[in-house]
């Protein structure tokens, strides 16, 4: 986009309209939970196609109003990210590859013919947000402000088509650690009677229509005793819960391999801490790195054969989150996980070198501070 076009978001217009009431915040950190509380202010900026993005406005958080012919409520044409912000030991905030959020929002608008924007005037928002309500980022390791941009069309007519109006948001939500005592690794249902993201649909795109079918098998997995579904595809593994999968094994070649299902079929979320592991996992060199298929059977085999190493989902959320093991057609496969650490070594130095990175204490362009 340019300046001059109707995707193009002016962020230097932005217009702050600060809080008269700002809120208590919780002050023990240690009873936070995931996305119940939220900081003062929001960002919001509406679109329609004849004047483009309007002049973003950070204002006190505060409820939506829309018609309720809205097309969010009823095509759910909605698209969101998932991304902190870090309060390092210095106080300096810091976000994880945001132009990388930036992007996949971008993508996943796209796909749903929600209005595009310029990357970087997105992030200069987000920007202005956090600094304005940086006091809401608990300080300490692990902790961080888990940010929610969002772009819902507001078009209020019900006739399935491209909308005309649309909006976009940014909520902001103190988090605490995924694991307040350390990794505890996760069992894992594998069933095949649900299909997460097929190849042609639109599981590579972050559209909430994606996650609504999701919930009820995560129930049932939850009501036999697992924490989360492995998703299949034809047997093939393509994500864990909502995180990416990885495992680390022995291959048929005898050779030691990192491997996680490839992008090029569309059925897998293109996770910022996916690439990152990648990135880190080929720098490293200890082990062969694959983005390649892989189906549960040929894992089974391989965790019968002692083969299997370590595995583990990964995302925003946790960063890594190990498992312990997986049923698979009534069977059930345990993967080794080191006791000491709740999980094996490798997915621990990961763990700990992207937090080392989010938090500056590992100096890397991956961290910006803002
Ligand atoms: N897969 C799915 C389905 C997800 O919802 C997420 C969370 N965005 C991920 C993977 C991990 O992505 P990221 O590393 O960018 O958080």
């Amino acid at each position: 986009s340019t300046p001059s076009d109707k995707f193009f978001l002016n962020s230097s217009a932005l217009v702050i309209e600060k809080t008269k009431e700002p809120k208590k915040k919780q002050t023990d950190k240690t009873k936070l939970v995931f996305g119940k509380d939220f900081s003062d202010h929001m960002a919001v900026v509406e679109w329609d196609d004849e004047k483009g993005w309007g002049v973003p406005k950070i204002t006190a958080y505060q409820n939506l109003s829309l018609p309720p012919s809205a097309s969010v409520f009823h095509y759910a044409l909605e698209c969101f990210e998932g991304m902190k912000a870090y309060k390092d030991k210095d106080g300096n905030v810091r976000l994880f590859r945001p132009m990388e959020n930036m992007k996949r929002f971008n993508d996943s608008a796209k796909r749903i013919c929600l209005p595009t924007f310029n990357k970087e005037g997105c992030l200069d928002i987000i920007k202005k947000l956090v600094k304005l309500d940086q006091d809401w980022i608990p300080e300490g390791k692990g902790y961080s402000l888990y940010l929610r941009p969002t772009l819902i069309a507001t078009q209020k007519t019900l006739g399935v088509g491209a909308p005309h109006s649309a909006m976009m948001f940014v909520i902001c939500s103190p988090v605490g650690p995924y694991y307040p005592e350390g990794f505890k690794p996760v069992r894992l249902l594998a069933d095949d009677k649900y299909v997460r993201a097929w190849v042609g649909g639109s599981g590579n795109y972050k559209l909430g229509s994606n996650y609504a079918p999701t919930i009820f098998p995560q129930l049932d997995a939850a009501k036999k005793g697992y924490q989360q579904v492995l998703w299949l595809l034809n047997d093939q593994i393509t994500e864990v819960g909502t995180m990416n999968m990885f495992v680390l094994w022995n291959n048929n070649q005898d050779e030691l391999e990192l491997i996680t299902p490839p992008l090029s079929e569309g059925t897998i979320l293109p996770g910022v801490t996916r690439d990152s592991i990648l990135k880190l996992a080929h720098q490293w060199g200890d082990f062969k790195v694959s983005e390649k298929n892989f189906t549960m059977s040929e894992l089974a085999k391989a965790i019968r054969e002692g083969r299997v190493k370590e595995a583990f989902g990964a995302g925003t959320a946790a960063i890594v989150s190990p498992i312990k093991s997986i049923n698979y057609k009534g069977e059930e496969y345990p993967i080794p996980i080191n006791e000491a650490f709740g999980a094996g070594p490798v997915t621990k130095k990961f763990a700990d070198t992207i937090m080392g990175i989010q938090y500056g204490e590992i100096k890397s362009d991956w961290s910006m501070v803002i």
